[in-house]
């Protein structure tokens, strides 16, 4: 079968080659993959960022897919043949103090998400890694399912929000994308901030309603004081999601929420932030973070599927070719698309 392979640890080094179909046990199940969404880590993994060093190649990349069940092994009685369902990737360890409480996003042994293999026709997993998906959710749209189960819990589970908030998302990577969505679901009044570089993603968001301000660069203005004047009816933003990923987001974050309000970091800066902490404690901030997703994530995310007005999807996702991966490494890159998804089915005719 054909699967885009990341090797070694460098830049680039991203190629179509054939690999041998998985095994599975008799407690896997095989899945037939029909369409990848790409994550901002198959990126980073594409320009070998250090954040993924980890990450042992040769390795298939892909974590963010939806197929139909191939075949099941003996044991496997949760599922069936021809199943249609999304893989929620990573496996915990299932027997930590995190994983038998709830959390297993937080499991110190989870294998991390990345690398899943789900650019590939098939792909193994263990049955409680396979998630129904509703009739009514084409396959494709199923793809994301992830990355919207990751802002569910960011926006929802850990920010709170609901109906009549005011959020404020920083940064229109897939994730500010999906969490400003989920935001609007859930019945917030949501602005998104980006920079002159996300033209294209901001521009995608105000298509679909969203409120968006570009953030002059080297000025840093409207400031997060502005922001909340025009946009914040309770002398702040109720919640503020960092989805930047830079030193400089939670300080925003902390000037923009108002007191009593909630923070959810989702971005993951590569440099050392520092915070004023008298701020924060005076003016009784929550200060959170979130990072992956659990299974009600994934049935949550499921249910927003169902409703492209609440989601919609198809303005979300922008079909890229699987023959050339790097083209849509690349434009992702450019900041010229939110979330590029795969058709599995194409890259077999290579
Ligand atoms: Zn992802
Ligand atoms: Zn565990």
């Amino acid at each position: 079968m054909k699967a885009i392979v990341k090797h070694g640890s460098k830049a680039g080094a991203v190629a179509i080659e054939d690999v041998e179909k998985p095994h599975y046990s008799q407690n896997e199940v095989l899945i037939r993959v029909r369409a990848a969404g790409v994550c901002g880590s198959d990126v980073g993994a594409y320009l070998g960022k250090p954040e993924y060093e980890y990450i042992d190649t040769p390795a298939i990349l892909g974590h963010e897919c939806a197929g139909t069940v191939e075949s099941v092994g003996t044991d496997v009685k949760s599922v069936e043949p021809d199943d249609r369902i999304a893989l929620q990737p990573g496996s915990p360890c299932g027997a930590c103090y995190q994983c038998r409480t709830g959390e297993p996003n937080n499991c110190p042994d989870r294998v991390p998400a990345v690398a899943a293999g789900g650019f590939a026709p098939y792909v193994v997993a263990k049955p409680d890694q396979v998630v129904s998906v509703p009739d009514d959710v084409p396959i494709e749209h199923a793809a994301i399912t992830e990355p919207l189960a990751v802002t569910h819990r960011a926006v929802v589970t850990k920010g709170g929000v609901s109906p009549g908030d005011s959020v404020l998302v920083q940064g229109p990577g897939p994730m500010g994308v999906f969490s400003s969505l989920v935001a609007r679901a859930a019945g917030a009044d949501v602005v998104v901030t980006g920079l002159p570089d996300d033209a294209v993603r901001l521009e995608t968001l105000s298509d679909l309603d969203i409120e968006t301000v570009t953030i002059n660069s080297d000025t840093g203005e409207p400031s997060p004081e502005a922001l909340c004047g025009r946009y914040a009816t309770r002398n702040g933003f109720d919640v503020a999601v960092d989805a930047t990923g830079v030193e400089s987001g939670v300080g925003t974050a902390i000037e923009a929420t108002r007191d009593g309000g909630t923070i959810v970091v989702i971005g993951i800066p590569s440099t050392p932030v520092t915070i004023n902490m008298a701020e924060l404690v005076r003016s009784e901030i929550d200060l959170r973070t979130s990072h992956g997703s659990v299974t009600e994530d994934f049935f949550r995310a499921l249910e927003l599927l169902r409703s492209p007005d609440a989601l919609p999807i198809d303005s979300i996702v922008d079909p890229a070719d699987p023959r050339r991966p790097n083209d849509a490494f690349e434009s992702f890159v450019r900041a010229e698309t939110v979330k590029p998804l795969l058709d599995i089915d194409e890259l077999q005719t290579v």
